[in-house]
Formats: C-alpha cells, structure tokens, sequence
C-alpha cells in the first residue's frame, strides 16, 4: 500500500483508506483526512515523522496519526503504510461488579492497555489475579485456574500462548528470572480477553444473575396457595 502526500497536499492512500476503532465512539470506522503539513514545508524540513489530522466519518471527532516519513521526492512525501496512533480507544469493563481492590488494579490494566503499555498491562494483571486470589482463598484460585483451562479450550489456544498466560496470572513474584514473560501486542490482546472473560465468569455472571432473579422474583405475580 502506497501513502503519499502530493505537492498539492493532498494525502494519497490506496485500497479502502484508513479504517480504525476510533477513540471517541469506539466504531470501527474509516478516516477522512483533514489536517495534512504542507508539502513544500515538510521537503524542506524533511521531518523523520508526518502527523496528519483525521476527522472520524462515523461521530466527526478529529484523530491524530503519526506516520514515518519513507522518502521525500520532487512530485511525493512518501509515508510509511503503518501509523502510530496517539489516541486508543478505552477499554472498558463493567468494573463496579468487582471486588473494590481488584476494581482499582484492573482498571489500571485496562488503562495501560489503552496506552499501548503491555508489559505494565500484564503486570497490572497479576496484581489484579494476586488480590483475586486473596479476596477468593485457595479454592477460588483453583476455580479460576479452571476457568483459564476451559478458556483455553474454548478459544483453542496454543501450548505457548497458555504457558505465557499461566505465567502471567499465576506465577509467583518469587519465581527465578524473569518471572513474568513479556508481552506483545499480540499476546496482551489476548491475555485481555482472557482476563475479560475470567472476571466476567466470576463476578458479572453471578452479580447479573442474583439481580435478576431477584427482580423476577419481585414482578412474580402474587398467586395464593389453593386457588387456580
Ligand atoms: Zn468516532
């Protein structure tokens, strides 16, 4: 894929353009360019990285690209096909569901995810699994240990990606070196699903359900015994 800007300043990419998870109403949606640097400044310049301004084609919002500058030709500024993203879009989980400490971790996993840090993501994690395991004792470790098991099967997950999983949620701080593998994007995506997944079996689950028996219980209409 070619990205170029023209020496009318117009930004030139193929195929189907730029399509994202915008940050502002988390659709994944394509990109209209609308803040492009000048073509002549940016030859002169000849800056190692080109941002470009987009507008979001789904709630209008601005978002903000960073594309590596390729080459800088008389009649193009060619760009890399692959761009920084300054904003993410959030993560988000129904956090009030959990235990009031593993709500504070978790959400600051889920912000470091945001922010494109994964190693600090999957040590935020560990702690959130650490204060799980305390909150819950020996057999809710176990009983999330399972679930990791059965999510390993549903989602068809490989030897490594679990190993790594494992090691991340529960291993031990007194494991040898390096006790917590890194993570790439790859893998803290997934170990993000995985967590969403865990906590949603153990708490929202459950939490979800008691209300709603407890609501159907409330609008049950009121029969008396004996009478038809
Ligand atoms: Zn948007």
């Amino acid at each position: 894929m070619t990205t170029y800007i023209t020496p009318q300043d117009e930004l030139h990419v193929e195929y189907q353009g730029i399509a994202l998870t915008c940050p502002h109403c988390q659709t994944l949606t394509h990109l209209t360019a609308v803040g492009v640097p000048r073509f002549e400044e940016l030859r002169r310049r000849k800056p190692k990285h080109v941002g470009i301004v987009f507008r979001c084609d789904a709630c209008g919002e601005p978002v903000f690209l960073k594309f590596l500058a390729k080459s800088y030709t008389p009649t193009r500024v060619e760009l890399s096909s692959n761009y920084t993203e300054i904003e993410h879009a959030r993560e988000t989980f129904p956090l009030t569901y959990l235990p009031e400490e593993a709500e504070d971790l978790f959400k600051e996993a889920l912000n470091c995810y945001t922010a494109g840090c994964f190693n600090a993501f999957g040590a935020m994690c560990r702690r959130t699994a650490q204060s799980l395991f305390r909150e819950l004792g020996e057999r809710g470790k176990l009983e999330l240990f399972d679930s990791l098991q059965e999510i390993r099967t549903l989602a068809e997950l490989d030897d490594d990606t679990f190993a790594a999983l494992r090691a991340v949620l529960f291993g031990s701080d007194s494991d040898p070196w390096p006790h917590q593998p890194d993570l790439n994007s790859e893998r803290a995506g997934i170990l993000l699903e995985v967590m969403r997944d865990l906590l949603y079996q153990t708490f929202v689950r459950k939490a979800r359900l008691l209300q709603a028996m407890t609501f159907r219980r409330y609008v049950a209409p009121q029969t008396e015994t004996g009478s038809a």
